[in-house]
């Protein structure tokens, strides 16, 4: 196996996909399908072939000696101007895993997965093909989307032969499978590895969130002859939340389980200069890999609310958009991928995800680890997104030894 080649392949996307702003990898789009077409040849080229699900994910199956299966993957989609290694490191790292045993007759079977619409940049609904496959997908929640355009969910799908009402299928077609690891590689995305000066990171599992709008309602009133003492103003209240939110994530960090909390929209009204903001909306993002410190540090934040609308005589609403249960991934997995990491670079940083991944789909059906990837300066989701060429070698290598670990103790129990 050779980490060279899947940089090589890595460029050659890059270059065949990404513009001077980045990576144009869109879910349903046309650069999309072009990178998917790109890697049909590819998988072509082992004598292998690709087939869909119901979800539009894609598939690549190398059969074993037994049915008893090892998954590697990740996405090829990308947000606009997205990086050139958020997704197909993951997905050409697999690739690489499965050239050498395409051919041959592996002790199990191997399976590649091409995750569709990992990103939702553009219906804003994130591991869309995953949740399908994983069965975690309510299809009502997503049947109404339109990107910026109007463009519907439901006919970008029909135009890459998705039938909306089918996805849910996938999650049959998954259970078929005899699946005994998914093992997927990421880059990071964030600056902790980069801060310990680690070129590989071992993931533990994927943060929970709770996720919510928070509405304020005060009293709008002029802002020259309503006194202080008498206003009802909805935006402090709001940012007094926000303040406090920040000390909540800091009492619930601990070292080696941090957590965060984050106000990332701001609504106020009537936003006029000469008015006290009667009505003031903000969005709370809470995260954590421990489901204990995140149900702690939601009874914070609604107490911290409370207690900022009292003191502001506004009243306070929470709206629940979206909240996934903590995944922590499999014992056994993290003591393989702790062993691939350290014999590659001599140590074996563990640390959680914040971002979700598809690999979080997985884990409720199957032992799940990923890998991560240093990102240089945090970065991702970007032009600038990278991982020096050194680190990005060890880290496949790294990989490339899981897999093959994997395979061995999957074919021994
Ligand atoms: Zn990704």
């Amino acid at each position: 196996m050779n980490a060279l080649r899947v940089i090589s392949d890595l460029r050659e996307l890059q270059a065949r996909t990404g513009t001077a702003t980045g990576a144009q990898r869109l879910a349903w789009g046309p650069v999309w399908r072009d990178a998917r077409e790109w890697f049909r040849g590819k998988i072509g080229e082992l004598g292998l072939r690709i087939d869909t699900d119901s979800a539009g994910n894609n598939w690549v199956v190398v059969p074993g000696a037994s049915p008893k299966t090892v998954i590697v993957g990740s996405h090829l989609d990308s947000v606009p101007n997205g990086g050139w290694l958020d997704g197909c490191l993951g997905v050409l790292a697999a690739l690489e895993a499965i050239r050498a045993h395409a051919g041959a007759r592996p002790p199990v079977t191997l399976r590649l997965v091409d995750w569709a619409d990992e990103e939702g940049a553009r219906f804003g609904r994130s591991l869309l093909g995953s949740s399908a496959a994983g069965g975690s997908l309510n299809i009502e929640d997503v049947r109404g989307l339109t990107d910026r355009q109007g463009t519907r969910l439901v006919d970008a799908l029909t135009e890459n032969g998705v039938a909306i009402d089918r996805m849910v299928d996938a999650h049959r077609e998954l259970k078929t499978i005899d699946a005994r690891a998914y093992l997927e590689l990421h880059i990071e995305q964030g600056p902790v590895l980069e801060s310990m000066g680690k070129p590989t990171g071992v993931v533990i599992g994927t943060f929970g969130v709770e996720r919510h709008m928070l509405r304020f309602t005060g009293q709008a009133a002029h802002s020259g002859s309503t006194p202080i003492a008498m206003r009802r103003d909805a935006f402090l209240a709001a940012a007094q939340t926000a303040l406090e939110c920040r000390e909540i994530a800091r009492r619930h960090s601990k070292p080696g389980a941090g957590v965060v909390c984050t106000v990332g929209v701001v609504n106020v009204e009537p936003k006029i200069v000469t008015a006290v903001p009667g009505l003031c909306e903000i969005s709370l993002d809470q995260r954590a890999l421990d489901p204990a410190v995140l149900a702690a540090m939601l009874r914070d934040a609604q107490e911290a609310a409370a207690r900022a609308a009292s003191e502001n005589n506004v009243t306070v609403e929470w709206r629940t958009i979206w909240r996934i249960e903590p995944r922590p991934f499999d014992p056994t997995l993290l003591r393989l991928c702790e062993e691939a990491v350290r014999e590659e670079t001599g140590d074996a940083p563990r640390l959680p995800s914040g971002p979700l991944h598809d690999a979080a789909e997985m884990a409720p059906h199957m032992p799940v680890v990923m890998m991560f990837a240093y990102s240089s300066n945090g970065l991702s989701h970007c032009k600038e997104e990278d991982t020096p060429a050194p680190h990005l070698e060890s880290t496949i290598r790294a990989y490339l030894r899981l897999v093959q670990k994997t395979i061995a103790h999957v074919a021994a129990t």
